[in-house]
C-alpha cells in the first residue's frame, strides 16, 4: 500500500510516500519558497538519491503538481502512475473541539478546518491549501486529515479550561488544545506496546525538538499537555518563550509601542533558547558553545532542563504517580546530556538513569537502571507513519 503523507506550511510542503504497514519510505522531499520562486528537494532513501530542482511554485497547487511529476518521473520517480498512490494523509494543525480523531476529507471536514482558522491562523489555511491542491491534482483520490490537537481532546475540563471569564470559553472557544498530538499518540501507544500492553500506565511524554511539549497520559489517554491555545505555551523552545506572565508582553508593548501581533511574533520567533543563548535556536550549536565555556549557552540549557523537569514533577502529581518517562523528537532522542540534566534530581520520584545506556542516540531503548521504579525510555517519534496508518485505516473502511 502507498500512502502519500503531506505536511503543508505557509511557504513549504513536506511529503513522504510510505507503506503504512512496514513504515518503509519510498520517497520523501520538500517544496520550499512557495509563493516566492519555488524549490523542490526529492530523496529516494533506498538508493540515497537526492534531486534538487528550481520549479516555479506560485501556489501550493504547483507544488503538489511538482511532487506528482517527480514521483512518476521515469528517471527520478518511484512509481509508474499516480494510480499507485492509494490515498493521501494530511497533517492539519488545529481541529478545535470538533475533531477527536482523524477524518476523511469531505466538504464538511474542510468547512470545519476552515472554521478553526481563527484558532490556527498561520497553519490551517496552509493545510487547507495542501488538501485543495491534492484534490485538483488527483481528483477522486481519498484524503484523510490528521489533527495535531486530536489526541489531547480527552483532557478533563480542569486541565483545558483557562481561569478567565467564561464567555471567552463559551463564545470564543479559548481553552488549552495542545499540539504535537500525533507524536504524543504514536509514542505513548508504542510505550504501552513495549510495556507488555499495560494500558493502566502513568506516562509522561517529553517531545523535545525545535518545538517542545509534554503530555501526561493515563490509560492511553491524554490527561494534560503543556502547549495551550497555541504552540507558544509550555516549556521554552528553540525560538518560543514558553509560559510567560501576560504582563511581560504588556510591558514590552508599552515600552516599544509594539502591536500585539508584533509582540507575539517576538515571543514565537525571537525568544526561547535562541534569545537566552544569543547564539542559536539549535540545541547542537548551544551545547557546542556551552562546552567551550559560553555562560549564556549554559544558562539556556539549564533553563530548558529546569522547566522540563518542573513539568515532569507537576504531571507526576497530576497523574498520582509515574510509571514511564519517555523522551522523543530531535533533542529527546539524541541528546544524552540534556536527558541526564532533566532527570538529575528526580530520584525522589523513582527515576534512576543508567549513564552508559543514556549515551545512545536515536533508537528505541530503556535508559533507566533495572532497579529504577520509573522506566525511562527513548522512543523515536514517527508522525508521518501515524498519519499514514490513520489514513490506511480510514480508507480501508470505505
Ligand atoms: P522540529 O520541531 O523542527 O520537528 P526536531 O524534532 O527535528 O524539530 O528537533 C530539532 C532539534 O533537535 C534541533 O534543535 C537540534 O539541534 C536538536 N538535535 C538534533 N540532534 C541533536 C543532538 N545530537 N544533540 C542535541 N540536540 C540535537
Amino acid at each position: 500500500m502507498n500512502i502519500l503523507v503531506i505536511n503543508a506550511g505557509s511557504s513549504s510542503l513536506k511529503y513522504q510516500l510510505m507503506d503504512p504497514n512496514t513504515g518503509d519510505v519510498t520517497a520523501k522531499g520538500l517544496c520550499e519558497r512557495i509563493g516566492l520562486d519555488g524549490r523542490l528537494t526529492h530523496k529516494v532513501p533506498a538508493t540515497d538519491k537526492k534531486v534538487e530542482k528550481d520549479i516555479p511554485m506560485p501556489t501550493h497547487k504547483e507544488a503538489i503538481e511538482a511532487v506528482m511529476a517527480i514521483l512518476v518521473d521515469p528517471v527520478d520517480g518511484v512509481i509508474k502512475t499516480v494510480d499507485e498512490i492509494d490515498a493521501v494523509g494530511h497533517r492539519v494543525l488545529h481541529g478545535g473541539v470538533k475533531f477527536v480523531e482523524s477524518c476523511l476529507v469531505d466538504e464538511a471536514c474542510k468547512q470545519a478546518i476552515r472554521d478553526c482558522i481563527p484558532l490556527g491562523p498561520l497553519h490551517n489555511p496552509a493545510n487547507l491549501m495542501g488538501i485543495e491542491a491534492c484534490e485538483k491534482a488527483m481528483p477522486g483520490k481519498p484524503q484523510v486529515a490528521v489533527f495535531d490537537t486530536a489526541f489531547h481532546m480527552t483532557m478533563p475540563p480542569k486541565a483545558y479550561r483557562y481561569a478567565i471569564p467564561t464567555k471567552y470559553y463559551t463564545e470564543d472557544h479559548l481553552r488549552r488544545y495542545g499540539f504535537h498530538g500525533t507524536s504524543h499518540r504514536f509514542v505513548s501507544k508504542r510505550c504501552i506496546e513495549l510495556m507488555d500492553g499495560n494500558k493502566d500506565l502513568k506516562i509522561v511524554v517529553c517531545h523535545l525538538g525545535n518545538g517542545s511539549s509534554l503530555s501526561a497520559v493515563k490509560d492511553g489517554k491524554c490527561q494534560d499537555t503543556s502547549m495551550g491555545l497555541s504552540p507558544l505555551a509550555g516549556v521554552p523552545m528553540g525560538t518560543r518563550s514558553g509560559d510567560i506572565d501576560a504582563c511581560v508582553a504588556q510591558y514590552i508593548m508599552n515600552k516599544e509601542g509594539m502591536s500585539a501581533d508584533d509582540c507575539l511574533n517576538m515571543l514565537n520567533k525571537k525568544s526561547g533558547v535562541l534569545a537566552l543563548s544569543g547564539v542559536s535556536s539549535d540545541f547542537r550549536d548551544i551545547e557546542t558553545e556551552a562546552n567551550k565555556g559560553n555562560e549564556d549557552c549554559a544558562l539556556a540549557l539549564e533553563k530548558f532542563a529546569y522547566e522540563v523537569k518542573k513539568y515532569i514533577g507537576s504531571y507526576s502529581a497530576a497523574l498520582g504517580g509515574l510509571d514511564c518517562l519517555v523522551f522523543t523528537a530531535g533533542v529527546g532522542e539524541n541528546s544524552g546530556t540534556m536527558r541526564a540534566s532533566i532527570c538529575e534530581g528526580l530520584e525522589y520520584l523513582g527515576v534512576k538513569i543508567d549513564a552508559e545506556k543514556n549515551n545512545m542516540r536515536g533508537e528505541e531503548a530503556i535508559i533507566s537502571t533495572p532497579d529504577s521504579k520509573v522506566t525511562v525510555w527513548v522512543i523515536p517519534t514517527n508522525e508521518e507513519l501515524m498519519i499514514a496508518q490513520d489514513t490506511a485505516e480510514i480508507v480501508g473502511k470505505l
